[in-house]
């Protein structure tokens, strides 16, 4: 399972495509109309995608989108552009896309590229991650007769760059009977010509997510006054119930600690997508949505019937706060989110639980080759980058959680995510503001760039806490 894990957490991740010049980027804008076949395994789409100039260089505008997509329609601010299409630039996996390189027709002083596009084609089927070998060419994004899975894997949609803000409005037609969920909120749910026509709405997001099924049940919670909506096709109610009250107790814990974040409509979606495998954990988390491989979660309650994915939802929750540490900085991301599903799990489990979970953090970091990659290094495809990345991140927060006092620590939590919500981050912007926040200044240094396990200053002081 670990090299599983480690893999599958290059998926959960901001790619460092682009960088934008602005203080706050502005969003890339969708309005999309996108009628799906199940039976067939097609997908046509049609629509708008507004982009910031900045983007573009040298009157060449790139994206990447499915590899077997056919476009059958491109204009640029209204007239008709050339295009060819291109290997994938970058080491992000994505297993399933190609470039796509549009000549601007003219140059254009305006702040955003319009740009109309019309494409259809059948969507790849590749086996879900731990369900072969080949981890570079599994794909959890899939349409067929039991099920629709749709996000950024698959560049089901023309995409630029993760982690970059995007808005979107879309149209999705499904045959009657299928329920659908989408990022944002459903404005619009009608039935017409045999058609299941929704709407949905998308303000603050990273990714457009379709996942629809014909055997999706609703469950609706309102557990201590957050609204939960969980979606499964096969999973015993209790569980479903337990869950919805830990995704309250969770989102109330984190909002206390941080403030509000953007949960769109204020509810937050579990959806359990009835894939047989799939990405691990708990999956993966947009605003407001979590996705969560029902198989997995079938196969966990078959060898445990205690079986909680706590820890892992928790991680996604964090994530609704931790989104923003762009490129290398996706580390920023990845400790936060697993460091505060560790005080998930000591406020609403118990000390002891966690003094199991961070004991179980230093032996893994302890175990590291002295020349792993330091965590102002680390990049994403790295060798044990999961546990550099997620572990050894949790165990500084925690390392400057002690130097600070928990007080003092969580009021600079909320500042540092107030200070760079929606602007991409990177390690200098996280070295210098928690620096700036603490008393012994020293302690950051030695955290980031070691190579190898603890280091070697704090290695004692850590191994007590
Ligand atoms: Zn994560």
């Amino acid at each position: 399972m670990r090299s599983l894990r480690i893999f599958v957490s290059i998926l959960i991740l901001t790619i460092p495509v682009l960088l934008y010049a602005e203080d706050r980027p502005s969003p890339t804008t969708y309005d999309l109309q996108v009628s799906i076949e199940p039976v067939a395994g097609t997908i046509a789409v049609h629509g708008t995608v507004d982009v910031p100039s900045s983007v573009a260089t040298a009157a060449i505008l790139k994206f990447n989108l499915h590899e077997t997509m056919e476009i059958t329609k491109l204009l640029i601010d209204g007239k008709s552009a050339t295009f060819a299409y291109a290997p994938l630039e970058g080491s992000f996996p994505l297993p399933a896309t190609r470039g796509v390189v549009v000549n601007l027709p003219a140059a254009s002083a305006q702040r955003m590229i319009h740009m109309e596009i019309a494409y259809q084609g059948p969507l790849m089927a590749l086996p879900e991650f731990g369900a072969s070998p080949d981890m570079r060419r599994s794909m959890d994004d899939q349409i067929n007769s039991r099920m629709v899975e749709l996000a950024f894997y698959s560049s089901w949609f023309p995409q630029f760059a993760f982690g970059l803000p995007v808005k979107s409005e879309l149209t999705l037609s499904l045959p009657q009977k299928w329920i659908s969920i989408c990022s944002g909120k459903r404005t619009e749910d009608t039935i017409a010509a045999g058609r299941a026509i929704t709407h949905w709405s998308s303000a603050k997001d990273v990714d457009i997510v379709i996942l629809a099924s014909p055997d999706y049940k609703l469950t609706q919670l309102q557990e201590s006054g957050v609204p939960v909506e969980i979606y499964d096709t096969q999973l015993p109610e209790p569980f479903i119930r337990q869950d919805g009250e830990q995704i309250a107790s969770v989102l109330k814990l984190y909002t206390a600690k941080l403030g509000e974040t953007n949960v769109p409509n204020g509810v937050v979606r579990h959806v359990y997508s009835p894939k047989r495998k799939g990405q691990g954990r708990a999956g993966f988390a947009r605003p407001g949505l979590i996705v969560t491989s029902e198989g997995r979660t079938l196969e966990g309650l078959a060898s445990d019937p205690n079986f909680s994915l706590f820890q892992g939802v928790a991680h996604e929750i964090a994530h609704y706060w931790w989104n923003f540490g762009a490129g290398q900085g996706d580390w920023i991301n990845e400790a936060f989110a697993e460091y505060f599903s560790t005080i998930a799990v000591e406020n609403l489990n118990s000390e002891s639980a966690l003094s199991a979970v961070m004991a179980d953090y230093r032996k893994q970091v302890s175990a590291l080759p002295p020349d792993a990659p330091s965590v102002s290094n680390v990049q994403m495809t790295d060798q044990s980058s999961f546990v550099i990345r997620y572990y050894k991140g949790s165990l500084m927060l925690n390392a400057i959680r002690h130097a600070m006092g928990d007080e003092k620590f969580f009021q600079a939590c909320h500042e540092f995510f107030e200070t760079y919500r929606g602007k991409p981050a990177g390690t200098e912007e996280f070295r210098s503001f928690w620096k700036s926040k603490l008393d012994q200044a020293g302690l950051i240094d030695p955290w980031l760039d070691s190579r190898g396990g603890l280091p070697p200053a704090v290695n004692e002081h850590a191994a007590q806490r």
